[in-house]
């Protein structure tokens, strides 16, 4: 069981409907970049072996954070055995400049970054997560988790949002993905769910509240409760009954 804390966007509406809901300057940051990739286009492919090699290879070739280098953060069988990812390609006059894929456990699709040449594209990851988001809001998911790291779960890492974006170096990598949720969520954290995601065993994740989990994959419920956050400790504990 691998707990996570999620970094939502609700795509339970329209596509036309969250974007109105995104702040002014949110709003200004799709518009801008809608313009600069209109050439782009963004389409659901079969999941792909050989193109997820490819592009996790140019991926790993490249810094992020100011100078880090990356390591994709999963093994690539790891990738190639989930039988819920789902793959979009990013072409620009038919060459594939992009790959990006999200895991999806029903209502519930978790996002991987996108992965694409940093320098030679670098309104890429906006397109491609906006569109992301337009796709799943012409489907039944509801959340898409944009991963909010560990340690904390959704309401309390939306009421310390602005300690991320100024104190707290090691979620400072958060930072660009709060332009994808809606300003009345931002202003308004206390209405949210303090949701944890968990993922099973055999990798079905879900968004959990009261410490039960019903798992897809092994068509079981799973009852548990939380530990206390211990200071320093970056994981909460949850412990299965
Ligand atoms: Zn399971």
């Amino acid at each position: 069981m691998e707990i996570r804390t999620p970094l939502l966007v609700d795509v339970s509406t329209t596509f036309e409907e969250y974007i109105s809901r995104l702040s002014v300057t949110d709003k200004k940051k799709y518009k801008l970049n809608k313009n600069v990739t209109a050439g782009y286009k963004f389409d659901l492919i079969q999941y792909d072996p050989f193109l997820m090699r490819q592009f996790i290879t140019l991926w790993e070739t490249q810094t992020v954070y100011g100078g880090l280098p990356i390591k994709w953060y999963r093994p690539m069988d790891f990738m190639d055995a989930l039988d819920t990812l789902i793959m979009f390609k990013v072409t620009l006059d038919d060459e594939i400049i992009g790959l990006h894929c999200f895991e999806k456990c029903d209502q519930l699709a978790y996002g991987h970054p996108p992965l694409y040449n940093k320098n030679k594209f670098p309104n890429l990851a906006r397109f491609s997560w906006f569109s992301m988001i337009k796709h799943c809001c012409n489907s039944e998911i509801k959340y898409l988790d944009m991963d909010g790291g560990s340690g904390r779960d959704w309401r309390t890492l939306l009421l310390e949002r602005h300690n991320h974006e100024n104190l707290d170096p090691r979620l400072f990598h958060l930072k660009y993905k709060w332009c994808y949720v809606s300003k009345d969520v931002k202003d308004d954290p206390g209405k949210e769910s303090p949701y944890l995601e968990f993922r099973c065993s055999c990798n079905w994740k879900q968004l959990v509240e009261t410490g039960e989990f019903f798992c897809n994959g092994h068509n079981r419920k799973m009852i548990g409760g939380y530990g206390k956050y211990s200071e320093g400790n970056d994981s909460p504990r949850f412990l299965l009954k």
